[in-house]
C-alpha cells in the first residue's frame, strides 16, 4: 500500500516548515505523493516542485481559497493549477490585499486591549509568506497572553473573539471559476467545517458547488471522523466527484497534525491517481 497527502501548508502561508522541508518530511514519512495547498498563494510551489523532483516524490501544485460563507468556513482547494496563469496571479494578489487590509485592524485592536504586538512582529513571524491569523496566534502564545493557538483563536481571533476582523473573500463561484480558468480542479475542503445542520443542507451546498464546476470533495481530513468520511464519500459517488484527502499539515502551528495522517487514517495513493487522471481528462477535453 502506498499513501499520499493532498492538503498541506508551508511558510508560503501559515505553515511553519519551508516548502522544501514539507516535501522532505513527506518523503521521510514514506509518502509517494504530496500536494502543497497554501492559503491564497502559489509562492511555495516552485521550491516544493524542485525538491520533489530531487527526492523522487510525485507532486501536485495546489492552493486553498477561503470563500464567502456563514456560519462556518468554506475552503476550496485547487489542484493542478498552472502557476503562470494570469487569472490566478491577479486573484491571489487581490486576496493578499484583502489580508493586508485586515491584519493591521487585528493588531490595532489587540494593542487597544494592551497586548504588546506590532505589524513588524507579525510580518517577521510570517517569514515573508502570506500573513494569516495563526501567525498572530503564535505571537500571542510566545508572549504568554494565551497558552495555545486554540486559545488565541477562541479569545481573540475567531468570530466572536475580541480582535476578530473578517477579510475580503471570493464567492464560491469566483473561486471555482478562477481555479477552472487556471487549469485546475476545484475540490471542497473539510466539509465538516461548513457546520451544516443536517445532511440535506450539506447536499444542497455541494449540489450548488457542483453546478459551479466542483470536481471533487475532500473525504479524509484531520477533522473528519468515520461518519464524515461516509457522508463525503456518498456525495462524491452521487455527484461524480473525485475523492481527495490530506492532513492539513501546518507544522508547529497545528501541533496535533502530522503529515500523512488524517485523524488516524492514511490517504490511499488511489486518491492521487484518480485526481491526476481527472486533471488529464479535463486538459484533453479543453
Ligand atoms: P486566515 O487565513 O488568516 O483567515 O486564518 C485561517 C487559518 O487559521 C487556517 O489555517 C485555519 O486552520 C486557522 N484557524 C481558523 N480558526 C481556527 C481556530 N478556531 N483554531 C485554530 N486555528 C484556526
Ligand atoms: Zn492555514
Ligand atoms: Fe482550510
Ligand atoms: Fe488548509
Amino acid at each position: 500500500m502506498s499513501f499520499v497527502d493532498l492538503h498541506s501548508h508551508s511558510t508560503a502561508s501559515d505553515g511553519t516548515l519551508p516548502p522544501r522541508e514539507v516535501v522532505r518530511l513527506a518523503k521521510e514519512r514514506g509518502l509517494s505523493a504530496l500536494a502543497l495547498t497554501d492559503h491564497d498563494t502559489i509562492g511555495g510551489i516552485a521550491e516544493a516542485a524542485d525538491e520533489a523532483e530531487k527526492v523522487g516524490l510525485d507532486f501536485l501544485p495546489g492552493i486553498e481559497i477561503s470563500c464567502e460563507y456563514a456560519p462556518g468556513t468554506m475552503h476550496i482547494l485547487g489542484y493542478g493549477i498552472d502557476p503562470k496563469s494570469p487569472v490566478l496571479t491577479d486573484m491571489t494578489e487581490r486576496l493578499i490585499e484583502g489580508r493586508d487590509n485586515r491584519n493591521p485592524k487585528i493588531v490595532a485592536k489587540l494593542q487597544s486591549l494592551n497586548v504588546a504586538i506590532t505589524m513588524d512582529e507579525v510580518e517577521a513571524e510570517a517569514k515573508g509568506g502570506v500573513v494569516g491569523r495563526p501567525h498572530i496566534a503564535a505571537i500571542l502564545v510566545r508572549k504568554g497572553y494565551v497558552s495555545s493557538i486554540k486559545q488565541a483563536f477562541n479569545e481573540y481571533l475567531a468570530p466572536g473573539g475580541k480582535a476578530y476582523f473578517d477579510k475580503e473573500r471570493l464567492s464560491s463561484k469566483q473561486a471555482l471559476g478562477m481555479i477552472l480558468e487556471s487549469g485546475g480542479l476545484p475540490v471542497l475542503a473539510h466539509a465538516f467545517q461548513l457546520r451544516t445542520e443536517n445532511d440535506a443542507q450539506l447536499e444542497t451546498i455541494v449540489k450548488n458547488l457542483v453546478d459551479q464546476g466542483l470536481a471533487g470533495i475532500e473525504v479524509m481530513h484531520s477533522d473528519h471522523d468515520a461518519a464524515w468520511i461516509e457522508k463525503c464519500t456518498r456525495l462524491a459517488d452521487r455527484y461524480g466527484l473525485v475523492k481527495t484527502g490530506g492532513s492539513d499539515f501546518h507544522g508547529g502551528n497545528k501541533k496535533d497534525i502530522d503529515l500523512g495522517h488524517a485523524a488516524g487514517r492514511r490517504v490511499p495513493r488511489a486518491y492521487y491517481d484518480a485526481l491526476v487522471a481527472r486533471l488529464q481528462s479535463v486538459k484533453k477535453a479543453g
